[in-house]
C-alpha cells in the first residue's frame, strides 16, 4: 500500500519520505529507529559534562529578548537551576514562545548543548511543566533518521499509523520459531518502534537481527547454487609481469602475502573460477596483492575491476596503481570511474571499457551499474567487502559474467562465522604485518591533556611527519558534524604554529574537494587533517604518524582500531592519542583494551564483554556488512542459528519472498 493512503501524508510529505527510501507502507514499518530517546531526570548545569542533549529544571532569569538576523528570529534568555548556576538559552524561529516563557517561571528545558568558546548554550529546548515532564520520564521514544522537512514527531505519527493498518506475515512457522527461540515477527517490529523498556526490546531486536542474517545467508546459498558449475574460462598461468613488479618494489612481500598470492595463482589456473576472501588486519598489505593479480590478468589481454566503498579510496588506489605502472613501464590503460564524474567523462570511460581498451577499471559501485558493459571482464576485486552486499555479485552474474573474484576485508571474524557469512568462498588470511613496522604507541587521556597533545603534534610536524585529528562526534546528523569539523579546524589553526597547514574533510564535501584535500595530504602539503570518520576505511598515507581521536568513548573499539590503522603504515614510530570526553572509569577501562592489543578480533570480543544490555545502539559499530541491526561481533550465536535455520528452511522446500528482507541487505 502506498504511503499516500496514510493520514497526514500528502504529496509533499510523500516526496520527502521517498528520499528516505520510503514509498510503501511496508517501508515505513521497516524504517527502524536509529536510537531511543529516554527522558532522563533533569541534570544540574555543573554536571552537563559532554552530554549532547540535556534536561534542565530551571527558572527564567530575565524576560526573553527577540532579535532578527537575516531571516532568522532568535529568542534568548538565561535560566538558573536549583543549584544557582545559569545557562544561556536560544530558540530559532519560534517567536510565539515569547508569550509562554516569562520571567521567574519554572520549567524543564530539554535541548541540545552547543559549546562556543568555552561557553555553553542550550539550543532550541522543548519546554515542559514539571508535572508534564514527570509523565515523560523514562519512557522510550524512538529516534529516526530524518530528512529536512520531516520532524521526529511526524515520523512517530506516520509509523504508528502504518502499524495500525498493517499486519506482518511471518515467513517462519511456529515450529521454526519455537525451535530457534524467536518471537513473532509482527510483535518484534511493533516493539522495535515502541518498546516499553529495554527488557522487551531485546527479544525483538534479536528477532530482527536474525531475519537480516537469515536473508543474507539465504541469498548466499542461492548464489552458490548458481555458481558451483562456473568453469574457469580465464585460465592464467603466466606471472612474468607480476614477478617483475615484485622485484621492483621497495620492500619485500611478507610470507603471508606470498602465500596468499600463491593461493590466487593456483585458483586462477584451476578448473573453476576463483571465489576467495582475503582477510587481513589493517595495514597488512592487501592492496598490493590484488594489484599484482590484476597485472597478470592485464598481461593476458583481459580486464579487471576493483571496486571500493568510497570515492576517496578509489582515487587513492588509482594513484597507487598508476605509480606502479609508471615505475615498471607497463602500458595498460587504467580508468577511474566514480559517481561524481561528469556525464561526458563517464561516457568516455564507458566506451573504453566496452571496447576493451581499458584493462584496469577502478571505482565505486558505479563500475557495476547497468550502463557499464565490459569487453572481457575476467577478474573482480572488492575492497573492504563488508560495505557491500552479496547482491552485487549476483548482479554481475545476471549479466552473464562470472569472473574470478576476490573480496578483501579487514573485519576480523572467527573462522566458524566466516564460513557461514562467506559460505561460498575460500578464505586466505594475511596474518602478518610487514616487518619494518614499529608497534604503535597508544595513550588514553582526558580532555585536560589536549594542550600537550597539540604540542606533541607540532613537534611531529616539525620533524616532517603528519597527523590526523578525528573530530568530536556530535549527534547522528551529518550537517552538524560537518560544522563541527570546520569549527575544530579553525580552532586548531589558532592553537598551532601558524606555518602548519591544517585542512578538514567531512562527508558533506563534494567528491572533487575531498579528493583534492586527500591528494594534498598525501603529498605532505597538508600537515594536519581534521576529519570525521570518512577516513576510517582504507586510506593509506604512511608519512602520517599521529592519530588523535576526540570523544573516543563514543566509538566502538572496532572503529577505533580501524582509525588507528591509519597510522603505523610506514617505518616510523607512530602514536595514537585517544581523548576521552568523560572521566567515567568504565569507559576509560574499555578504551584501555586498545592499549593491550593490536589484534582486531581480540579487541572486538573484549569490547563485547564490557557492553551493557542497553548498549546496542549506544556504541557506533562501523556498519560491518551493512546490516541495519545485526552485528557480526555480538551476534555470533544468531549467525550460527540463522545458518542452520536457512538450511532447514530450504530443505523443506520454502522460498523467501518477503521483499523487504531481500532489500535489507544491499544498501547501495
Ligand atoms: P591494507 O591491508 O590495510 O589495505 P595496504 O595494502 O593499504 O594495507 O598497505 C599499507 C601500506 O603498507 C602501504 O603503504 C603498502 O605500500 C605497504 N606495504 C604493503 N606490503 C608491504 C611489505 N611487505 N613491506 C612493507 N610495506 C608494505
Ligand atoms: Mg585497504
Amino acid at each position: 500500500m502506498n504511503i499516500r493512503e496514510i493520514k497526514g501524508i500528502g504529496e509533499k510529505t510523500s516526496l520527502l519520505l521517498n528520499r528516505l527510501g520510503i514509498e510503501e507502507c511496508d517501508d515505513l514499518v521497516r524504517y527502524y529507529p536509529r536510537n531511543y530517546d529516554i527522558y532522563e531526570p533533569p541534570v544540574l548545569i555543573r554536571n552537563i559534562d559532554n552530554k549532547a542533549v540535556v534536561s534542565i529544571d530551571g527558572t527564567v532569569m530575565k524576560s526573553v529578548d527577540m532579535n532578527h538576523i537575516k531571516n532568522l528570529t532568535i529568542l534568548t534568555t538565561v535560566i538558573r537551576d536549583q543549584n544557582g548556576d545559569t545557562i544561556k538559552v536560544n530558540w530559532f524561529n519560534m517567536p510565539y514562545l515569547k508569550s509562554t516563557v516569562k520571567y521567574s517561571m519554572r520549567f524543564v528545558f530539554r535541548g541540545r548543548i552547543k559549546r562556543m568558546n568555552q561557553q555553553m548554550v542550550l539550543e532550541q529546548p522543548e519546554i515542559f511543566t514539571l508535572a508534564k515532564y514527570e509523565e515523560k520520564l523514562n519512557v522510550m521514544q524512538p529516534v529516526y533518521s530524518l530528512t529536512k522537512g520531516i520532524s521526529n514527531n511526524q515520523m512517530i505519527k506516520f509509523v504508528s499509523e502504518a502499524l495500525n493498518i498493517t499486519r506482518i506475515e511471518d515467513y517462519l512457522d511456529e515450529n521454526m520459531r519455537k525451535k530457534y527461540d524467536l518471537c513473532d515477527l509482527d510483535r518484534a517490529i511493533r516493539t522495535i518502534h515502541f518498546p516499553e523498556n529495554f527488557e522487551k526490546l531485546k527479544p525483538a531486536r534479536n528477532r530482527l537481527a536474525f531475519d537480516e542474517i537469515f536473508a543474507f545467508v539465504y541469498q548466499l546459498r542461492k548464489l552458490k547454487e548458481k555458481e558451483t558449475e562456473a568453469v574457469n574460462r580465464y585460465r592464467i598461468n603466466n606471472h612474468v609481469v607480476s614477478d617483475q613488479v615484485i622485484s621492483n618494489l621497495d620492500f619485500e612481500l611478507t610470507n603471508a602475502q606470498k602465500r596468499v598470492l600463491n593461493d590466487i595463482h593456483r585458483d586462477m589456473n584451476g578448473k573453476v573460477i576463483m571465489q576467495r576472501l582475503i582477510q587481513g588486519d589493517v595495514g597488512s598489505g592487501k592492496t598490493i596483492v590484488a594489484f599484482l593479480a590484476m597485472f597478470d590478468i592485464a598481461s593476458a589481454g583481459l580486464q579487471s575491476a576493483l571496486m571500493v566503498p568510497t570515492e576517496v579510496l578509489a582515487n587513492q588506489h588509482y594513484e597507487s596503481i598508476m605509480k606502479l605502472i609508471a615505475e615498471n613501464n607497463l602500458d595498460y590503460e587504467v580508468v577511474l570511474l566514480t559517481g561524481s564524474l561528469s556525464q561526458r567523462a563517464k561516457k568516455n570511460i564507458y566506451e573504453k571499457i566496452e571496447s576493451g581498451s581499458a584493462k584496469i577499471i577502478i571505482g565505486t559501485h558505479a563500475i557495476f551499474q547497468e550502463r557499464v558493459k565490459y569487453d572481457h571482464l575476467a577478474f573482480v576485486v572488492i575492497d573492504e567487502q563488508h560495505r557491500f552486499g552479496v547482491l552485487q555479485r549476483a548482479k554481475l552474474m545476471d549479466k552473464g559474467v562470472t569472473p574470478h573474484t576476490i573480496v578483501m576485508s579487514a573485519t576480523p571474524i572467527p573462522r566458524t562465522l566466516a564460513i557461514i557469512l562467506y559460505g561460498d568462498m575460500d578464505i586466505s588470511i594475511i596474518d602478518e604485518l610487514p616487518s619494518n613496522r614499529l608497534k604503535i604507541k597508544n595513550c588514553v587521556v582526558t580532555k585536560n591533556f589536549r594542550p600537550n597533545a597539540y604540542t606533541f603534534i607540532e613537534k611531529q610536524i616539525q620533524s616532517g611527519k603528519q597527523a590526523y585529528v578525528i573530530c568530536p562526534m556530535v549527534e547522528d546528523n551529518d550537517m552538524l558534524q560537518a560544522e563541527n569539523v570546520v569549527d575544530y579546524a579553525n580552532m586548531l589553526r589558532e592553537k598551532l604554529d601558524s606555518n602548519i597547514t591544517i585542512e578538514y574533510l567531512h562527508g558533506k564535501m563534494k567528491a572533487e574537494e575531498k579528493a583534492q584535500i586527500l591528494s594534498r595530504f598525501e603529498k605532505n602539503e597538508i600537515n594536519v587533517l581534521v576529519s570525521t570518520t570518512v577516513i576510517e576505511v582504507g586510506i593509506n598515507v604512511p608519512n602520517a604518524t599521529v592519530m588523535m581521536v576526540e570523544n573516543a568513548e563514543r566509538f566502538s573499539l572496532a572503529s577505533l582500531h580501524q582509525l588507528r590503522g591509519r597510522v603505523g603504515r610506514g617505518k616510523d614510530q607512530s602514536y595514537c592519542i585517544f581523548v576521552s570526553g568523560t572521566e567515567n572509569q568504565d569507559k576509560l577501562k574499555r578504551l584501555e583494551i586498545l592499549n593491550h592489543s593490536n589484534d582486531g578480533f581480540y579487541i572486538a570480543s573484549e569490547d563485547l564483554k564490557l557492553r551493557g544490555p542497553g548498549d546496542f545502539f549506544g556504541v557506533r559499530q562501523s556498519g560491518e556488512m551493512q546490516f541495519t541491526i545485526a552485528d557480526i561481533y555480538s551476534d555470533g550465536k544468531i549467525i550460527e542459528t540463522a545458518g542452520r535455520a536457512v538450511d532447514e528452511f530450504l530443505l523443506s522446500g520454502h522460498e523467501l519472498i518477503d521483499k523487504n528482507l531481500n532489500d535489507g541487505i544491499v544498501i547501495y
